[in-house]
């Protein structure tokens, strides 16, 4: 501001139009609109006024935006609109046969006890939960940090549109859960095994065992991974 001479001028808008003017031919750019209303000791409000005066004459560039637009598109809202579960778990049924077998030749022993912990569901915990667990342990231990990114966003966006879809509560079927931890646990025991051929075998079988159930229901929020 100590480019300006500091000034009173009155609230009428003609004076404020003609003072920014003024400061225009002195200075060229103006300073903020606060500390412009500050300088010229008037209202913010009566300032935005005359701004938008001159706006409309054409002596003032349209207002900046606040922010500049963000560079990054708002990927996951756009996915969930475009995609349903069954989609997400034909992804599923391309990538973790795959990713199964990574991990029965890359996994340490401690991953590999962690997969076998995760198989069996205790009691009273969330089915779903403990499925997320299963295959993000099988995930992680393939090594490769950008199938793990992209599997957890797999997973957002598939629990997103099955809520899009129906709202509904993690599976809680005693039966279906010990089928589902029986699928599990073969894939669990062939990585520990270190045989990939078995570990993506056992993965396709519970991913399609998986789908049909999925496919069986006219209602596809309600299913038990
Ligand atoms: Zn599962």
């Amino acid at each position: 501001m100590s480019a300006f001479e500091p000034q009173i001028v009155s609230s009428d808008l003609d004076d404020i139009i003609a003072a920014v003017r003024q400061l225009q031919q002195d200075g060229g750019k103006l300073p903020s609109e606060r500390d412009l209303a500050e300088h010229l000791n008037v209202k913010r409000h009566q300032l935005r006024k005359a701004l938008e005066l001159l706006r409309q004459s054409g002596d003032l560039k349209p207002a900046r935006a606040r922010r500049a637009p963000t560079a990054l598109p708002r990927y996951g809202e756009e996915l969930v609109r475009v995609t349903n579960p069954i989609e997400v778990l034909e992804l599923r049924l391309l990538m973790e046969p795959g990713l199964a077998r990574l991990a029965s030749l890359r996994a340490s022993s401690f991953e590999t006890a962690r997969i076998i912990d995760a198989a069996t569901t205790p009691e009273n915990a969330s089915s779903g939960a403990v499925d997320f667990a299963f295959h993000s342990a099988i995930v992680a231990a393939a090594r490769n940090h950008l199938a793990a990114e992209f599997y957890k966003m797999l997973r957002q966006v598939g629990v997103d549109a099955r809520v899009k879809i129906a709202r509904t509560a993690a599976p809680t079927c005693p039966k279906r859960i010990a089928e589902r931890d029986g699928e599990h646990r073969l894939i669990a025991e062939a990585i520990s095994k270190r045989d990939p051929e078995a570990a993506e075998a056992a993965m396709r079988a519970h991913l399609l065992s998986v789908q049909r159930r999925i496919t069986e229901r006219s209602n596809a929020g309600a299913f038990a991974a």
